[in-house]
Parts: structure tokens; sequence; C-alpha cells
């Protein structure tokens, strides 16, 4: 099954969410039944992440965007933690600081967007700016309306420059919801990640989706295409992203490069260096103890 078919938002059309059952889970009947394609998925994306670090001519951008206790923490932990550290990056957006609100609002996105051969994940992302901005009216209309144009053309110079964007939208219910608050209440280890706010932002789960809905609908393009994740099955999520992942980056032609040096000249500097080195400490190196 190619999930990106399954579950992309085609580029004009109009997206409804209540049309989307969360729960899907497609041909496993369990989240253990999924587990070793979830493993060969991320295994295999820390093999195209090196790919890309090496070959060095584009970068992926990895949008998450979902509603409180969606899982967009678990699938940073779950699918990106295998990749090398040196070439993957990170960022969580939160309320804007009193220098990232006093320029425009695609200014922080802008300066953790990744460089060629990078891999880097939004935690949260620019998408902020036309979903909670709108919801609680910190800006007026006719500001976060021009928004939707202003982000097609930012992703678009992203993907001339020679980014990827994948843009995940975490599709859980609210009962869904409810359930993981009630494990962060009665989880000890997870009281800390309760807030005021997942209550509050709770009661305007109707708002929230119109938002969504619209950003989703105007956002999507060829070249950046939101995909809806049903999430109430964690593994169900995690398994669909990898594969969306995987299957994209198998596509963007990576390459190791041509190597720059000359193997014979160094090959014949190595041998040099070898019997010095043997000569030098009077033990036969590693080769010729073989032979
Ligand atoms: P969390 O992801 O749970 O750590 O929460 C981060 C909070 O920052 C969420 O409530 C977001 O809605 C909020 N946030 C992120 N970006 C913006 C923004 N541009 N304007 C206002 N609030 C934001
Ligand atoms: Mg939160």
């Amino acid at each position: 099954m190619d999930h990106r078919k399954q579950f992309v938002v085609r580029p004009g059309d109009k997206l409804s969410l209540a049309g989307i059952d969360p729960s899907y889970s497609g041909a496993h009947a369990s989240g253990e039944a999924a587990l070793p394609e979830i493993q060969r998925n991320v295994a295999r994306m820390d093999e195209l992440q090196a790919l890309l670090y090496a070959d060095g001519n584009q970068s992926l951008l990895v949008v998450l965007q979902a509603l409180d206790a969606a899982g967009k923490d678990g699938v940073v932990r779950h699918l990106f933690s295998g990749m090398n550290p040196q070439g993957t990056r990170v960022f969580g957006f939160k309320q804007p600081s009193a220098e990232e609100a006093a320029h425009d609002f695609l200014w922080r996105a802008h300066q953790r967007t990744p460089a060629k051969g990078e891999v880097v994940v939004f935690n949260r992302s620019h998408y902020e700016d036309v979903l909670v901005v709108r919801v609680h009216n910190l800006v007026p209309k006719a500001v976060w309306s021009q928004r939707y144009a202003v982000i097609n053309d930012f992703e678009k110079m992203l993907v001339q420059n020679g980014t990827r964007i994948l843009k995940f939208f975490l599709h859980i219910s609210p009962e869904e919801q409810l359930a993981r608050f009630r494990q962060r209440l009665d989880d000890p280890a997870r009281n800390w990640k309760i807030s005021e706010s997942d209550y509050s932002e709770r009661e305007l789960w109707t708002d929230y989706v119109t938002a969504y809905e619209e950003a989703l609908s105007r956002t999507s393009t060829k070249d950046a295409p939101w995909y809806v994740i049903p999430a109430n099955h964690k593994w169900f999520r995690n398994l669909a992203i990898s594969q969306i992942i995987v299957d994209t980056m198998e596509g963007m032609g990576l390459q190791t490069p041509p190597t720059r040096v000359n193997l014979q000249e160094i090959a014949a500097k190595y041998h040099a260096a070898e019997a010095a080195q043997e000569k030098r400490s009077g033990k036969p190196g590693k080769r010729a103890a073989k032979a």
C-alpha cells in the first residue's frame, strides 16, 4: 500500500477531517505485527539520512502538526532517534520570544530550515501562525489570511533550493485525546506534560478543525504535500510516517559523491606509511601478519 497516495491532501482539494477515520490501522492486526516493518523503515531512514549527508546536494524538512497529545513527540522519539545527530536536527516551536515576535512570522522558521545534506524536523512550525494565532485572534483576520500564500511561496523557494518538504498532520479523535490526558494524570512520570492549556485548547476543538482544514487545503502542494495520518494507534502512525519518509527519500536520487582523490595514489601512500610504521615498531602490520 502506498501510504503517500492514501493519505495525501490532494492539491486543490477541500479537506474534510470528519471524512478520515483516526482509528484506521491498515493491514496489520496489531502493533506487534507491524513492529518488524516499522523497525525496517527506521533502519532504512538512518541509511538514507547518511546517504543524504554524503550526497550533500539536497535536504529534507519534516513538519509535524497536531492537537495536543496527538503524538508529535512520539514520532520524533520513535522515528528519528536513530539518525546521526551530525546531520539531523529537531526544533520545537513554542510561543514566539519577544525577539521572534518582533519579526515577520517566517523569520524564526527560516533560520532553522535544513542546510544541504541535513534532515530537520519541525515539531510545530510556521503553521502555528495560521492555527493557534487564528483560533485565538492573536492577529486580525486581514493579517493571518494573507499568510497561506506567503507560506506557499516560502516553501516553493525552499523546494527550488533542493529541500524536500513532508508535512504530517497527526489526526486523533477527541476520545483518544482524553484517554491520553488521563494517562498523563495517572502516570507520575507523565505528569510534567500536563498543562492548563491542554484543557482550554480542547474546548476549541472545532475551531482548530476549521483552521486545520483550511490550512491543509490551501498549502498542500505537489512539492510540499500534507499528509493526514490516522494517529489514534501510535504504531500505525509510526508505520505510515516512516513508510512515507522512506519512499520519499528513495525517490530523491541520492548518491554517494565520487571520490575526490586518486585511489591508486592514496593506496601507494598507505602502503608506504604501513611499511614505515612496521619498521618503527618492529611489529608486522595487520596485512603482513595475515599473510
Ligand atoms: P508544546 O508543543 O506543547 O510544547 O506547546 C507549545 C505551545 O506554543 C503551543 O500551545 C503552541 O500553540 C504555542 N505556539 C507555537 N507557535 C506559536 C505562535 N506562532 N504563536 C502563538 N503560540 C504558538
Ligand atoms: Mg502541549
